[in-house]
């Protein structure tokens, strides 16, 4: 027997004694498990190679490991400051205005927070109301949607332009409405591995200049950018950053995705505001690991500084060894991801094809169609693969992809 009261559907258990609770009337009815979650699960369960997920197979720098276990064993273990740990703080905006030009206040711009995930979520909840539209472009990282859908926000999809998928200026200017209040932009591009080029920075300053609509940069991968390409931070355009919330995540940068350490860098009353709430997602984030990427921050940019070349020599291995197999393989301009296009092989769904591909030859990936809102706009039939790995990683990869 069941009746429904305001969100919350109450069963009572007529038939026996056990006692049975209310459940809850879901906000995001529609939400799965995540696509990353399931797809590694599946190479564990197989023992397939996993290219999906997107992390390294090696580990950070020994010395940054080092730096943290220092911590972890002399007494750094209370709560840190809400917004993160000074040197931390003041690290970042040394890098950011190193590389970016930017001249921002740490006690003020920086937040520090639970990986790009918890900042994405703080960002978006501090500006969106409900009713509020969200322009946002597919294919989509997983958690923009939801996140705007909880907080009573309209996200508005619009695809990048195949083959390249770069950004239809002309689409996204047909559904600026008065309602707009923030565009996530992210480049380079997960899953895609495109990069936006200045022309597009200058079509968003057209759009925006003289609105009240925020900017998201989700910037996680700022530091594998390829072939000469430079990363357009939004933290470069003092116009922009006046609007914007720039997030980045050390996971990426120092091979340590499990920390699940980021920051974002907005104007001072973005970040009062988004101080505000993550107060009250996380409060704060762990504090050995923030002494110890401060400490090997300062002491090591060139591992920022080489982490393109690094990943751009993987993408290239990658490729070159996949060059004689079928897949149409156009390299990746960023990102750890390579798309492989497999038309030619097979005309199966891309989510069809991921998971037998799994089960049957050992090698987990990522369909991109889950990365749409309308799937039968992806009119691409690839796959994403994480070059993220060992060289021995790849080459057994590659064999596997070569005998299709
Ligand atoms: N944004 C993008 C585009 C990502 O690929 C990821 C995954 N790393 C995140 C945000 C989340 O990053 P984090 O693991 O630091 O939460
Ligand atoms: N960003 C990672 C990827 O794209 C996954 C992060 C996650 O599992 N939530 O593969």
């Amino acid at each position: 027997m069941s009746s429904s009261y305001a969100n919350t559907t109450v069963v009572t258990n007529s038939a026996g004694p056990s006692p049975v609770g209310p459940i809850p009337v879901s906000k995001l009815p529609d939400v799965g498990t995540t696509i990353f979650t399931t797809m590694s699960a599946l190479a564990q369960t197989h023992g397939a190679l996993n290219l999906s997920q997107g992390f390294p197979d090696f580990d950070g720098p020994p010395e940054l490991l080092e730096r943290v276990n220092y911590y972890l064993t002399h007494g750094f273990n209370q709560y840190p400051p809400m917004m993160g740990v000074a040197p931390l703080r003041q690290a970042i905006a040394q890098k950011v205005a190193d590389l970016y030009a930017l001249k921002c206040d740490p006690e003020k711009e920086i937040t520090v927070t639970a990986g790009a995930t918890e900042a994405l979520f703080c960002a978006i909840a501090s500006v969106v109301h409900s009713g509020d539209e969200v322009i946002v472009f597919d294919p989509a990282y997983d958690s923009y949607d939801p996140v705007i859908r909880l907080q009573g926000g309209v996200p508005v999809h619009i695809p990048l332009t195949e083959p390249s998928f770069c950004v239809d200026w002309q689409r996204v200017k047909e559904a600026i409405t008065q309602r707009t209040r923030l565009i996530i932009i992210n480049t380079p591009h997960n899953p895609t591995g495109s990069v936006w080029a200045e022309a597009d920075i200058q079509q968003l300053r057209e759009l925006v200049t003289d609105t009240n609509i925020y900017l998201i940069g989700d910037e996680v991968y700022e530091h594998m950018v390829f072939d000469q390409h430079a990363h357009t931070s939004l933290c470069r355009y003092d116009d922009l950053y006046a609007r914007s919330f720039v997030i980045s995540s050390f996971g990426k940068t120092y091979h340590v995705t499990g920390w699940k350490v980021g920051y974002c860098i907005a104007p001072e009353l973005l970040s009062l505001e988004f101080r505000r709430i993550h107060q009250y997602v996380t409060f704060t984030v762990n504090t050995p690991v923030q002494y110890g990427l401060a400490d090997f921050l300062q002491a090591h940019p060139e591992h920022h500084l080489q982490l393109a070349d690094f990943y751009q020599a993987k993408r290239d291995l990658f490729c070159d060894l996949l060059a004689p197999s079928k897949f149409k393989v156009k390299s990746s301009t960023g990102t750890y991801f390579q798309l492989l296009d497999y038309s030619e092989i097979t005309d199966e769904p891309d989510h069809s094809l991921a998971k037998r591909w799994t089960e049957e030859l050992g090698i987990a990936s990522i369909p991109i169609s889950v990365f749409y809102q309308n799937p039968q706009n992806c009119t691409h039939k690839a796959l994403r693969f994480c070059f993220a790995k060992d060289d021995e990683t790849l080459q057994r990869a590659a064999e596997i992809l070569c005998k299709l």
